[in-house]
């Protein structure tokens, strides 16, 4: 079940996501989790009041939730994308029954899967609903408006998060203004209830800030500075 947006009433849960891409090796996945990890105990912080979630490659999955429960770190795990098949005689797809062994999230609908392997909303609706049958979270990543409304009937009364990532902000060191991100949450949250709705691109520990502290934006979807263990601690810690 997804952990619904703990609004208290002062605080909002906030969901911080690193999505590695197709970056590291298991040697490098260890060294991450090593100075994550040594990091925290030489600077005492709780991860538990935040949903923290590592999204790595198939092939590291398995090892990165090994490194995190020996260190017993408080980090969830996420795939980035999911075969929209059930499992069967697809060649290179890896299942939704295969991740939920090793993932409580899924990554759907990143933009570069849109650009780099074609997908559309047809492909994007049967990984959506593949994820919601096997209860893996989905993480619907949107860069415009009507990428909701094309889905709205579909995931309307689904326990799901969303992202909104501008596609000009992504790896660009050029994120959106609070202002403007905030605006789309609102207004995503006007059509889909209350579910939540994070900020990615170009996130950093300097701005994350900027994002968290908006009133509808739950959390933040981080590429590239995630990858820099003390980096990314940096943006959970000042989130
Ligand atoms: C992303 O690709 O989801 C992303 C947010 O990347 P970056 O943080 O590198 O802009």
């Amino acid at each position: 079940m997804i952990p619904r947006v703990g609004f208290s009433l002062y605080m909002k849960k906030l969901f911080i996501i690193a999505n590695w891409k197709s970056n590291k090796t298991i040697k490098e996945t260890e060294k991450w989790f090593h100075d994550f990890d040594k990091e925290i105990k030489h600077n005492p912080f709780s991860l538990e009041d935040k949903e923290v979630i590592i999204a790595p490659s198939f092939t590291l999955l398995e090892h990165a939730r090994y490194c995190s429960s020996n260190l017993k770190l408080h980090i969830k795990f996420g795939a980035q994308d999911i075969s929209s098949f059930e499992e069967g005689a697809y060649t290179g797809e890896v299942s939704a029954k295969q991740i939920k062994e090793l993932a409580d999230y899924v990554i759907v609908g990143h933009s570069e899967r849109r650009r780099y392997f074609g997908e559309d909303k047809e492909i994007i609706k049967k990984k959506l609903r593949i994820s919601l049958q096997y209860t893996l979270t989905p993480i619907l990543c949107i860069s415009e408006m009507n990428q909701i409304l094309n889905l709205k009937s579909y995931i309307l009364n689904h326990e799901i998060i969303v992202a909104y990532e501008p596609l000009f902000a992504i790896g660009s060191g050029h994120p959106d203004t609070p202002v403007n991100a905030d605006e789309m949450a609102r207004g995503i949250k006007k059509e889909l209830g209350k579910i939540p709705v994070l900020y990615g691109g170009s996130v950093t520990s300097d701005n994350v800030k900027n994002f968290t502290s908006m009133p509808h934006i739950d959390g933040v979807l981080v590429g590239g500075a995630s990858l820099d263990p003390l980096e990314f601690l940096n943006i959970v810690q000042n989130a």
